[in-house]
């Protein structure tokens, strides 16, 4: 539906879950899509199985989005072989859910390391060859949580908020250079984020969204594509919610 050909991509977190949906949608849509993952190279591997498969391009990318050095060395590295990034898809985040008095400094560190300074680690080493292009996308992966808060999740939540004001400030840093930032705010997800959660917690989940169902990765995977596209062009500074109506 919408044409990516001749598109760099970069989807961290690629390997697994939403960020493999997302993976394979943009290669779908023509894009080279550059797999990041931190650890779990069978997974990878899987993802890319399944692009190359549907006849799609896509390349492995392996770095740690909450290490500086490792994203520098990482993209650096991409952007000599393939001269630029157009479309970087901040996907990959970490929950280590626990009420404020069980909230450890190695968890809190470790989440904002990974779902809010590498988000800004990566758009920093992309953001220079988007400049030159006077072309870029960034998508940035949020969370239903961020918004409506949520009991157990105070570290997850602020920092999927934090990741919000990171968008609109980007937005109108870069918009008269041609690159646009936004937002997807996913509700509850079927992904192994989401696995360990009991059937009660589930169903709870399912009683309080307004669609009656836990999304899919590729209705998520979906808005980031649209997103990416050219028929998203006036679209910068947004948040696109795809939460089955959970919070509106
Ligand atoms: P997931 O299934 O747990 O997968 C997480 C992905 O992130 C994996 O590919 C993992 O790589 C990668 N990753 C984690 N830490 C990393 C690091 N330091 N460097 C590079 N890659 C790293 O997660 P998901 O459910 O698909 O969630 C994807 C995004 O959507 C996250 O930002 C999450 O917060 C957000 N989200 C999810 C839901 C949901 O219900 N699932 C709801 C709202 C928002 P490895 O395979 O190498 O471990």
């Amino acid at each position: 539906m919408f044409d990516l050909a001749g598109k760099i991509a970069v989807v961290t977190g690629g390997s697994r879950g939403i960020g493999r949906a997302t993976s394979i949608a943009l290669a779908e849509a023509g894009a080279l899509v550059l797999i990041n993952y931190r650890s779990n190279e069978d997974a990878a591997k899987h993802t890319l199985g399944l692009i190359e498969q549907a006849g799609g391009q896509a390349e492995l990318l392996r770095f740690d989005v909450a290490d500086p050095e490792s994203v520098d060395r990482g993209l650096k590295e991409a952007i000599e072989r393939h001269g630029r990034i157009d479309i970087l898809v901040n996907n990959a985040g970490i929950s280590i859910d626990q009420l404020l008095l069980r909230v450890s400094p190695k968890d809190l560190d470790l989440t904002w390391a990974t779902n809010v300074n590498g988000p800004i680690y990566c758009a920093k080493a992309c953001i220079r060859p988007m400049m030159k292009k006077r072309w870029g996308r960034i998508i940035n992966l949020s969370s239903v949580v961020a918004e409506s808060g949520n009991p157990g999740q105070v570290v997850y939540a602020s920092s999927k908020a934090a990741l919000l004001g990171l968008t609109r400030t980007l937005a109108l840093e870069y918009a008269s250079r041609g690159i646009t930032v936004n937002a997807v705010a996913p509700g509850f997800i079927e992904t192994d984020m989401t696995a360990d959660l009991p059937d009660a917690g589930k169903q709870g989940i399912i009683d309080q969204t307004p669609l009656g169902r836990i999304g899919r990765p590729e209705e998520v995977a979906a808005a980031v594509v649209f997103l990416a596209s050219e028929e998203a062009s006036y679209i910068t500074g947004q948040v696109v919610r795809v939460n089955g109506g959970m919070h509106v």
